[in-house]
């Protein structure tokens, strides 16, 4: 019998109701769920082996190659969030003592750098500041200088609001023996994409989709050395999603509910098709652009062609406290809109599009908030 006196007591705080407050999510994630995917992440519960849920997760697979437009037979969801897949394309394609060359014009490529580091490869580093982009002869000069087997370029990069332009990337790191790893959405020639399930596909955090190229598989096949991760070997996480010839075993139990929902957000998605998905978010960020203007707001990235439509930076004018203004639109609007990160934390806004709330409605909401919390922190009365 337990001695009663060495049991800790209850805590009080879990004989509560959660509270849930209801948010307009307009930072760069995550982005509020539609009720059809929320009400698919509450389903009972099937064996992660079931057939049932193999279906599921077949269909799941099916609609990351949509999203990807990839027919990469390792195309699978790695259970976790976005940082998930990111572990598992660094631990799956490098090998201690290899080169990897990573864009770092953001947090996205320093965060990049200390996980190969961690898997024993050589960092090398091509920088922009926050705000640009690199062009093919910035990459060239990399691949030529440092001879990686790797890239890692981020393409939306949501901490400096830039869509890296990949038109050729591919091309030019095959020619230079070298795989190309993209955090984010579809372009030629990619040997390993992922993407996270809370944003643009409105789904909740926790199922992350990352498909391999031929390439990048021989590459996983042909390694020296044991891939450094249990959780995370993409020989063993193909296996479970369906994509080798194999009976599938027991690698680990998937995210059940996750993957309920990143199907629902994943069948949103096939049912709106990408190309009016594009366009939608294209006309919004409009919206947003000329909102924030006439509010006499600069926007953070200079040149248009390389804004991402999802994550928009704006600058804090001076004078202004970032976090007044925001904690403002929290407090009276219930609307989430998120400040800078690294060397702009404080200098910038950044205000998310994606999926579900990229609704014209969503973007006056978010103007709104920022017009009362600018009149706020300037100590004018709305
Ligand atoms: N890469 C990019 C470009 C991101 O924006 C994020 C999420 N902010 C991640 C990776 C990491 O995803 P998560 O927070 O889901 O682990």
């Amino acid at each position: 019998k337990a001695n009663m006196s060495t049991i800790s007591p209850p805590p009080a705080s879990l004989l509560k109701s959660m509270s849930f407050p209801q948010k307009l999510l307009m930072g760069p994630g995550p982005s509020n769920a539609p009720p059809r995917v929320l009400n698919a992440s509450a389903l009972p519960l099937l064996g992660h082996l079931h057939t049932e849920f193999i279906q599921i997760m077949d269909e799941v697979k099916e609609g990351i190659q949509y999203l990807f437009q990839t027919k990469n037979e390792w195309t699978v969801c790695v259970s976790g969030t976005g940082h998930a897949a990111m572990e598992a394309a660094a631990c799956n394609l490098l090998e201690p003592g290899e080169t990897v060359l990573v864009g770092c014009n953001g947090l996205w490529g320093t965060r990049f750098s200390d996980m190969a580091e961690r898997n024993g490869a050589v960092v090398q580093k091509i920088s922009k500041p926050m705000g640009q982009v690199f062009s093919l002869s910035d990459i060239e000069e990399g691949l030529k200088q440092h001879k990686p087997v790797l890239l890692f370029l981020t393409h939306g990069e949501s901490s400096g609001s830039t869509l890296q332009p990949l038109e050729g990337v591919g091309k030019l790191c095959h020619k230079y023996n070298c795989l190309l790893l993209v955090d984010s959405v579809a372009a030629c020639e990619i040997d390993a994409l992922y993407t996270g399930a809370q944003k643009v596909l409105s789904a909740p955090p926790g199922a992350s989709p990352l498909s391999f190229s031929q390439r990048a598989k021989e590459k996983v096949i042909n390694r020296k050395t044991k891939v450094r991760s249990y959780y995370f070997d993409m020989n063993e996480l193909a296996n479970y999603w369906g994509c080798d010839q194999g009976p599938r075993r027991y690698h680990h139990t998937g995210p059940i509910t996750s993957i309920y929902g990143i199907r629902e957000g994943l069948a949103r998605l096939v049912e709106e098709g990408l190309e009016s998905s594009w366009k939608n978010h294209k006309k919004c960020v409009e919206l947003l652009y000329e909102g924030v203007q006439n509010l006499g707001l600069e926007l953070f990235v200079q040149d248009p062609a390389v804004r991402l439509p999802c994550v928009t930076a704006v600058k804090v004018p001076p004078g202004v406290n970032w976090k007044d203004v925001s904690d403002y639109c929290m407090k009276n609007y219930r609307v989430e809109i998120s400040g800078g990160l690294g060397d702009q934390a404080g200098k910038i806004w950044r205000i998310g599009i994606m999926g579900y709330n990229a609704q014209p409605d969503n973007v006056r909401m978010v103007l709104r908030a920022l017009e009362a919390g600018l009149k706020n922190a300037r100590g004018q009365s709305e």
